[in-house]
């Protein structure tokens, strides 16, 4: 009887960019808010998806990924029926995989040669002992895949194409693994920083709540939505007088869901984010006052978790775990980012204030779970501008030259941000 050889044989094509450590790192940031979306979204598809796309990013990165890979398995257990198309193994060609056993591919029967003429770059990979049911050819960028039998008992793996392109392989638990990328060159990534450098500064405001949803209602029946929307078109005027590029995730009284607005906020590829709100106090906390500015950080601090869940309220259906595993992929970076930007705003709010006002209370910078900071791309705070339930405060919230300093000091502090991070 002729002995059949059976060939499992992958090749494992990049989801995530691996041109440069560069693009893979912001594939990999990219991906983790595909998938943060996906998870407030409730979006078992997209979540997948980014999940593998972040496995790969950051096994080539060299991050630990084993909460997204435990987060990954969970997905499959509940979905196992879609998964089976979408698994983390879908990039993986299978060219013949009739035997479920295990078969191996020594790597003595792995021959790798170069083939480098005028304009055509190409990688060989033979495959002694082989077989392959069909012939594959593909486009991987300006890179061709070709698979097929050479001959008899070898199966030729050709990546070809004009331009020199980075090439390895490795065999991990009997499969054999491609990678490739194109060589980028230096000058190329110079001349995208420029333009990036050289951009004028985007800033994205967002005045909390709107439509249906009035947002916290203090003394008087005084809508929080009314109020820090008045604020963020003085804000927005104030900018635009320094030269900013400013937009607003609403101009006037309606609704829009959290995560549009962080969407907004990078579609517009702002450099800042600022969410403004006012507080309700809780009822245990006597005449309460003051000016908080939050930036998104996983806290166990009450209070501040208390005036989170009063913004938060629109994802309250997302379960405790996710919540959890959101906040835990936050980039530190941008955490550190945010909060230096909140101490800015914060500090000269106060200051612009006090020159005019008595009974100003500084309520600090805080780290809090704000729900309308997770989906941002850039340094965000939220600004809790007063306490609807203080009669002063109250007040001063509907008064224009309130409103007008309280703007000018907020605008004083993203001059002051970007003095110290160009
Ligand atoms: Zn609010």
């Amino acid at each position: 009887m002729k002995k059949l050889i059976l060939l499992f044989f992958t090749i494992f094509l990049f989801g995530c960019n691996t041109k440069s450590y560069n693009t893979a790192y912001n594939d990999y940031y990219k991906n983790q808010q595909l998938y943060i979306n996906a998870l407030l979204n409730n979006d078992k598809k997209t979540q997948i998806k980014a999940l593998k796309e972040l496995i790969e990013c950051g096994e080539y990165l060299n991050f630990d990924i084993s909460t997204y890979k435990k987060k990954y398995q969970s997905l499959i257990k509940t979905s196992q029926k879609k998964v089976k198309k979408t698994s983390y193994f879908s990039k993986y060609i299978k060219i013949h995989s009739t035997n479920p056993l295990k078969i191996t591919i020594p790597s003595n029967n792995i021959k790798h040669f170069v083939i480098k003429r005028k304009n055509i770059y190409k990688e060989v990979i033979d495959i002694k002992n082989a077989i392959t049911p069909k012939f594959i050819k593909r486009k991987i960028g300006n890179i061709t895949l070709k698979i097929a039998q050479f001959n008899k008992n070898t199966v030729r793996i050709v990546y070809s194409s004009n331009k020199p392109f980075y090439f390895k392989y490795e065999i991990k638990n009997n499969k054999l693994y491609t990678y490739l990328y194109p060589k980028t060159t230096l000058t190329k990534k110079t001349n995208y920083k420029k333009t990036v450098f050289n951009r004028k500064k985007v800033i994205v405001i967002d005045p909390g709540h709107g439509g249906k949803d009035s947002g916290g209602i203090g003394i008087g029946n005084r809508y929080e939505k009314y109020a820090v929307l008045n604020i963020a078109k003085k804000l927005a005027n104030i900018l635009k007088r320094k030269g900013y590029i400013v937009y607003l995730t609403r101009k006037s009284d309606y609704f829009i869901p959290l995560k549009k607005r962080t969407h907004y906020a990078n579609l517009k590829k702002a450099n800042l984010f600022i969410s403004l709100h006012c507080n309700i106090a809780p009822k245990h906390i006597t005449s309460p006052r003051g000016i908080e500015t939050y930036y998104l950080s996983p806290t166990r601090n009450e209070r501040a978790i208390e005036v989170a869940r009063l913004e938060n309220k629109e994802i309250a259906k997302l379960n405790y775990l996710d919540q959890r595993v959101i906040l835990n992929f936050l980039n530190k970076d941008r955490i550190i980012s945010s909060q230096k930007f909140g101490i800015d705003v914060q500090n000269n709010i106060i200051n612009t204030l006090r020159k005019k006002y008595k009974y100003i209370k500084n309520g600090g910078v805080r780290p809090a779970p704000f729900w309308v900071l997770v989906g941002t791309q850039m340094p965000a705070i939220l600004i809790e501008l007063g306490y609807l339930t203080n009669p002063l405060e109250v007040k001063r919230l509907f008064n224009p030259t309130y409103q007008y300093y309280l703007a000018k000091g907020i605008a004083k502090g993203v001059d002051s941000y970007f003095k110290k991070n160009p």
